[in-house]
């Protein structure tokens, strides 16, 4: 059985002191890809230095996170667009807009999202798309993209049906990880009803772990749950979920 973890930040300091271990219990348990979104300038030589320990298997993004977008967010979209033309990244991530935390620089994310959803566009490249309490905001930015070729997954999805089918028919993937485990989230039912054909695995680690591991540091060897979960949902085996949605990661990210 082949899995991809389409989101971790394997990278961050939370991994410092084990983070061969975690890589390699992913990969025992048939983690085959590690996908890693970026944050901001400061986070890309780590990123890169853990694509450069483990090639093939950790592959990283770039863009800058809606938590990032202060008041030199020009500057680090310059800084990040150009190292996108001298290295290879598997796509634009993670970029959109979070209300969540602070709303101050919310016309500023409104800026860096639809420019580097252009930058994706022109780069050919999907974008990995981060929302929180902010599902109208991103889908009016990206209606104003609808039907120019752009792809990508609303990471994290934590959205209602409606916000499920809109995505999915811009050409969205749903990126499902440890909160389909948590008692009354309410997205098992989201997910019976959208299909396995619409929904790609992540983790967010070390954020988000599922359970019985809720509240601690997540890893890229529990992408195991939340399959076992999809297949417990959809009452199929957990091969079957793991090929589609293999297959929907790898169309996606063209790996
Ligand atoms: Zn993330």
């Amino acid at each position: 059985m082949h899995l991809i973890d389409t989101h971790t930040h394997i990278y961050l300091p939370e991994f410092d002191a084990d983070r061969d271990e975690v890589v390699n219990r992913a990969v025992n348990c048939g983690v085959s890809k590690m996908l890693m979104p970026n944050i901001d300038s400061q986070s890309v030589d780590q990123m890169l230095s853990a694509e450069s320990r483990y090639p093939g298997v950790c592959l990283p993004m770039i863009g800058l996170h809606p938590t990032s977008v202060r008041e030199d967010y020009l500057s680090q979209l310059d800084i990040l667009e150009n190292m996108a033309t001298k290295h290879k990244f598997i796509a634009i991530g993670e970029i959109g807009i979070d209300l969540y935390w602070d709303k101050t620089f919310l016309k500023e994310q409104l800026i860096a999202f639809r420019r580097q959803i252009s930058f994706a566009i022109n780069k050919h490249l999907p974008v990995v798309v981060h929302s929180r309490e902010s599902f109208p905001e991103v889908f009016s930015v990206l209606d104003e993209f609808d039907g120019k070729g752009l792809k990508g997954v609303l990471h994290a999805f934590t959205g209602n049906i409606n916000d499920a089918v809109k995505a999915i028919n811009m050409g969205f993937k749903l990126g499902i990880g440890g909160i389909v485990t948590f008692k009354n989230s309410g997205l098992d039912k989201i997910v019976k009803e959208t299909g396995p054909g619409s929904l790609i695995l992540e983790t967010d680690s070390p954020y988000l772990a599922p359970v019985p591991y809720r509240g601690k540091r997540n890893e890229s060897s529990y992408i195991c749950i939340i399959n076992k979960k999809l297949a417990e949902i959809f009452g199929t085996s957990e091969e079957e979920v793991a090929a589609i949605t293999l297959a929907n990661s790898t169309a996606l990210f063209n790996l």
